[in-house]
């Protein structure tokens, strides 16, 4: 039996199937959404449309941009020779934040875990080895410290390898399974300076 509304149960289905959102606060949401004022659900509509049709991948460094080409790829302010190798756009924007790095970033949108079957050809590694061809001196792996970050870090150091420009790993300061994101700005920056040679 449909206690609510169809309207209102189609609402509840579509927030449930969000990641981190159960049926009680898929639920809380849907009301939440209908005694919001009309024009609020009309610009949050709007938002999510205008997000999803404007949003697209740098066609350099893969991160999600309105532009096709980010502004960190296009800053002449950033040195274009050092590539930091994360797995998503939130852990580029955590070591943004720190202000302290100046290089450019590759996003590779996932990392390698054979466990749910997500191969090489899954991440945005393609990608990066075409931007290898290319000037750079340094290729540093900021990938998480989760068993398939260190399995991606272990991937891309031996396709790196052979091309001889140097690869570096950022120390393990970085709690094991730690979102990068979710660091903070010293244990980042540590992390990074203390870089080794793979
Ligand atoms: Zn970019």
């Amino acid at each position: 039996m449909d206690i609510y509304s169809s309207q209102i149960t189609k609402l509840i289905e579509e927030l449930g199937r969000l990641p981190g959102i159960g049926a009680k606060s898929a639920q809380r949401l849907a009301f939440h959404i209908i005694n919001m004022p009309k024009e609020q659900v009309q610009s949050l509509a709007d938002t999510i449309v205008q997000a999803k049709s404007q949003v697209q991948y740098c066609k350099i460094c893969c991160t999600l941009t309105d532009q096709e080409v980010c502004p960190i790829c296009a800053s002449e302010k950033r040195d274009h020779k050092t590539i930091m190798v994360v797995e998503n756009s939130r852990d580029l924007a955590a070591y943004e934040k720190t202000g302290k790095y100046d290089g450019v970033y590759h996003v590779l949108h996932g990392a390698i875990s054979p466990y749910q079957g997500i191969g090489p050809n899954d991440i945005r590694l393609k990608e990066l080895m075409g931007r290898l061809q290319g000037d750079v001196k340094e290729v540093i792996i900021a990938t998480n410290s989760s068993l398939e970050g260190e399995t991606t870090a272990m991937y891309i150091s031996k396709l790196v390898k052979p091309t001889g420009i140097k690869i570096t790993k950022i120390a393990s300061g970085v709690p094991v399974g730690g979102d990068l994101e979710y660091i903070d700005e010293v244990t980042l920056l540590r992390a990074l300076d203390g870089r080794t040679e793979m």
